[in-house]
């Protein structure tokens, strides 16, 4: 019989919007909550934990996890070697894990690092949250992200495109549907994959059961997207009401990485930033919030993903996207919560996110009340992945 894992907790909130439990404890057996809520009287070998606050562990959906947080993406493609590139996503994985994320979908790189990452710590090889990865993003010809991207034109060419990432061993895949705001010269309000192109892509990666990401900022292009049937928006800052209404619609969830928007602006001053980064960001930082507040009151379903990787938004920093919601949307500290745990867990398709009897045992133990005040995942004391102690702060 393996040992048992006794959590006492003042508060837990189990990542749903149901109401928080005080002074509960969590049993945690081979992996899996057991039990949640009456106190357990310990046996020998068990070890108990105590904590002020007990949440699901964070589940990042948007974060490229060879992507350091430089100032400068695009330069980094051309002066990051390939191998080093993987060492860096490989640390960046277990920072993110000690800081509370314990799952994280990545949205594109450059190679298959994610992938091959992703299996390393499957397999109990390397520290790191459970992974899911798209492989590299498909964008059009020149298209936004096109130095890390698979660059494809015309259905038939976005098919082969979504086989080429499925052979390589993707979980999911990542389209370009506007201009974006790293790469030189591209326009985020502008189109780029056309409808029928990310149509086609849809039905081959549905065929293969795989959820399809658009990367969309601008207006037409959000709207080509959804009515294309993607799964998810990522950014959506330039949606409009004809969006929300498709958005509600289609039941398409949409991750607004704010913290991506937000880290650029905060750092302007810094200097380091390109002048296009700076520009694009600055007239994003403008809509973004209350576009997708908007959205968020019109009952749009809201993931959490930081975008973690682009400049200053790193990847052991995602609860600050968690209080970017609370701030910027007007979410509660428990709504932003359940749209970084639950809801991103719904959105990857993956059994986590919920903390419930036969759930598997991700969880976070935090010093302060993550329901009064965000800023309590800021840095867990302990974090659990999968019924074991993952990092302990001392
Ligand atoms: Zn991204």
């Amino acid at each position: 019989m393996s040992a048992r894992l006794i959590v006492r907790a003042g508060v837990v909130y189990d990542g749903t919007p149901s109401a928080a439990r005080t002074n509960a404890t969590l049993l945690i057996e081979d992996g899996r909550i057991t039990a949640l809520g009456e106190p357990i009287e310990p046996r020998d070998g068990d070890r108990t934990l105590s904590a002020a606050c007990v949440v699901p562990g964070l589940i990042n959906s948007h974060a490229h996890l060879e992507v350091n947080g430089e100032p400068d993406m695009q330069t980094l493609f051309l002066i990051r070697t390939p191998t080093e590139r993987t060492l860096d996503a490989a640390r960046h994985a277990r920072l993110a894990l000690e800081a509370g994320v314990t799952t994280v979908r990545d949205l594109g790189g450059s190679e298959s690092n994610a992938i091959a990452l992703r299996d390393a710590v499957a397999r109990g090889e390397h520290p790191g949250p459970t992974i899911l990865a798209a492989g590299r993003a498909i964008c059009m010809t020149g298209g936004h992200g096109f130095f890390l991207g698979r660059e494809a034109d015309g259905p038939w060419d976005v098919r082969k495109a979504v086989r080429e990432q499925r052979k390589a061993g993707a979980d999911c895949i990542k389209l370009i549907a506007t201009g974006g705001v790293l790469t030189k010269g591209a326009v985020p309000g502008q189109d780029q994959l056309s409808e029928d192109e990310m149509r086609a892509a849809i039905v081959e990666a549905s065929t293969h059961g795989m959820r399809v990401a658009a990367h969309a900022i601008g207006t037409s292009g959000i709207k080509n997207a959804l009515r294309a049937g993607v799964t998810s928006i990522e950014h959506g800052h330039l949606l409009d009401d004809e969006a929300i209404a498709l958005f509600l619609e289609r039941g398409t969830y949409l991750v607004p990485t704010l913290a991506a928007v937000m880290c650029i602006y905060e750092n302007i001053a810094g200097g380091k930033q390109p002048d296009y980064v700076v520009r694009k960001a600055t007239e994003l930082y403008e809509h973004a919030g209350a576009n997708v507040g908007k959205a968020w009151r019109a009952g749009v379903t809201i993931a959490g993903g930081s975008d973690a990787g682009t400049p200053y938004n790193y990847h052991q920093n995602y609860a600050y996207e968690v209080e970017l919601m609370v701030r910027m949307l007007g979410m509660s500290p428990q709504q932003a919560l359940t749209a970084a745990t639950a809801t991103a867990a719904e959105l990857l398709g993956v059994d986590a996110g919920v903390l419930a009897p036969g759930r598997p045992a991700d969880l976070l133990l935090l010093d302060g009340d993550a329901g009064a005040d965000a800023r309590a995942l800021r840095s867990p004391r302990c974090v659990i992945k999968g019924g074991t102690l993952a990092f302990e702060r001392r």
